[in-house]
């Protein structure tokens, strides 16, 4: 609308300062100024051409796995609202988190960096680290260009005061400070953890407290937020304290999906995101605002029919296997992002600060490494857009264990999480790990999605590639599997 409007402009303007000039001055001359004037509103044109500053919205569940959604070919639950975000808007088959856990996966979410760039991580129950405050986050930056920023439900990121996401960048905190098996109930360590608090910006307002509530406190808080924030431009960062264990859902979701709890609980994930959309039209601002919807990390698969599923891809939450790594991936912009699009290119969750920065009207911080790139061509559909990343890495923990670049992901030896699901667990209680070890193995990810057959005979000028661009993310960020350092990490906060 603000571009036609400016078109209007220019086309009046045109027409009227033709006439005044014409008369004031000689043809030629006019035409010079004319075409000076024709050129400053073009410029004007083509500002407008780009995205005005959307509204945010994250929604970022936990321990939910690539299959785990409709669209992403889940069966016995089904989730219509995030489906229909995905056909509004574009569903990435090949995005990433950065770390198969928690809190890792969250500090690239929220600084655009490896974990190991921006201190690795922390934050959980009796953790003294967490995410530093010299780390610049999404909210900080977003805060700085004027956005009211909010974070409802759970943080990982470190519980004192100046790491929790009040001391981050947001304005408003409601929620977990890490995860919700953290607590004295918990199924093989309940002697292990105190009290689970629930936390309003730093205050605790309550312990252990109804966990089947948690998810419909957080969408409550959300769409109160919506509501109070529709006349500025805003953040929303709903990290949802599910699907991790223990499960937990509401009355209204329980016992209602043939899939058992774990479809229950992602029904009421499903409903909740419905309820955000539905609260951003109710405001007359959807058009406005940019929803993200991803995981932290793959299913916790020891868990049985509690954990989710990778669909297609192997092993899950703890590994860096597709199925720890790969998560499903949905952006939605009415009118600037192609409804019914898919993004096949590689993507990851360290490029929404980069990329998010950018439509705020701001830039990332400039003053340190940031890994992530500008995905907005990828989002917006633009044709022949390609991944910004030549090679992609995978850690576990300190370790670099595989790296992709384009169709090829080349794991390292290493040993890996896994577990024998020949008696699935159904009652919530894992099943113990075994830890296999995998050699050097190259993998065709275009036709070979599950990881099952080592090509790297096939293809050494690919492993030799790879090997090179993995030597250079050594030096950069370290390997403790060859004992290099890194030259370019940062240090974790501290309590
Ligand atoms: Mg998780």
């Amino acid at each position: 609308m603000k571009q036609i409007n400016l078109e209007g402009i220019h086309v009046i303007t045109s027409i009227r300062f033709q006439k005044c000039i014409f008369r004031r001055l000689g043809r030629s001359l006019a035409l010079s100024v004319l075409t000076l004037v024709v050129a400053a509103l073009s410029a004007t044109c083509a500002i407008a051409d780009e995205p005005p500053r959307p509204n945010v919205v994250i929604l970022f569940a936990d321990d939910l796995g690539y299959g785990d959604l409709g669209c992403y070919g889940a069966t016995g639950y089904e989730t219509p609202h995030l489906d229909q975000l995905a056909a509004d808007g574009m569903p990435f088959t090949d995005f990433y988190v950065s770390a198969a856990g928690c809190s890792p996966s969250r500090v690239s979410l929220l600084t655009g960096c490896y974990p190991l760039r921006a201190g690795g991580g922390g934050g959980s129950a009796y953790s003294q680290s967490g995410l530093s405050p010299d780390e610049i986050t999404l909210a900080e930056v977003l805060r700085d260009a004027g956005y009211r920023t909010a974070c409802f439900g759970k943080w990982h990121l470190g519980w004192s005061p100046d790491m929790l996401p009040t001391g981050q960048g947001f304005d408003q905190y409601f929620g977990l400070p890490y995860s919700i098996d953290m607590w004295p109930f918990h199924p093989q360590r309940p002697d292990t953890y105190p009290d689970l608090p629930l936390m309003r910006d730093t205050e605790v307002v309550a312990l252990n407290s109804d966990p089947r509530l948690l998810t419909r406190q957080y969408t409550e808080e959300a769409v109160k937020f919506i509501r109070q924030n529709r006349q500025s431009r805003f953040f929303l960062y709903l990290p949802y304290s599910l699907p991790h264990v223990p499960l937990f859902a509401s009355k209204k979701f329980q016992d209602t999906t043939e899939r058992g709890l774990y479809g229950d609980v992602i029904s009421e994930i499903d409903w909740s995101a419905g309820q955000i959309v539905a609260a951003l039209k109710s405001a007359g601002i959807h058009q406005k605002t940019l929803v993200i919807f991803s995981s932290d990390n793959g299913p916790w698969l020891s868990y049985g029919t509690h954990g989710g599923s990778a669909g297609p891809l192997r092993e899950g939450k703890g590994t860096t296997f597709e199925g720890g790594m790969r998560e499903p991936g949905i952006m939605c912009w009415p009118g600037k992002i192609p409804a019914g699009s898919v993004c096949s290119e590689v993507a990851a969750t360290i490029d929404l600060l980069p990329t998010i920065a950018k439509l705020a009207g701001t830039r990332p911080p400039t003053d340190r490494i940031i890994d992530g790139k500008d995905i907005w061509p990828l989002m917006s559909g633009q044709p022949g857009a390609k991944s910004p990343h030549e090679a992609y890495c995978y850690y576990g923990g300190r370790d670099l264990q595989a790296i992709r670049s384009g169709r090829w992901k080349l794991h390292f030896p290493h040993a890996y999480r896994s577990q024998d699901l020949t008696n699935i667990p159904t009652d919530g209680t894992p099943v113990e790990y075994v830890f296999p070890r995998i050699g050097q193995s190259l993998f065709d990810l275009e036709n070979d999605i599950g990881e099952t057959t080592n090509v790297a005979d096939e293809h050494p000028e690919v492993v030799k590639r790879l090997t090179k661009l993995a030597d250079e993310f050594r030096e950069d960020l370290g390997d403790g599997a060859t004992n290099h350092p890194g030259k370019n990490i940062r240090p974790p906060g501290r309590r």
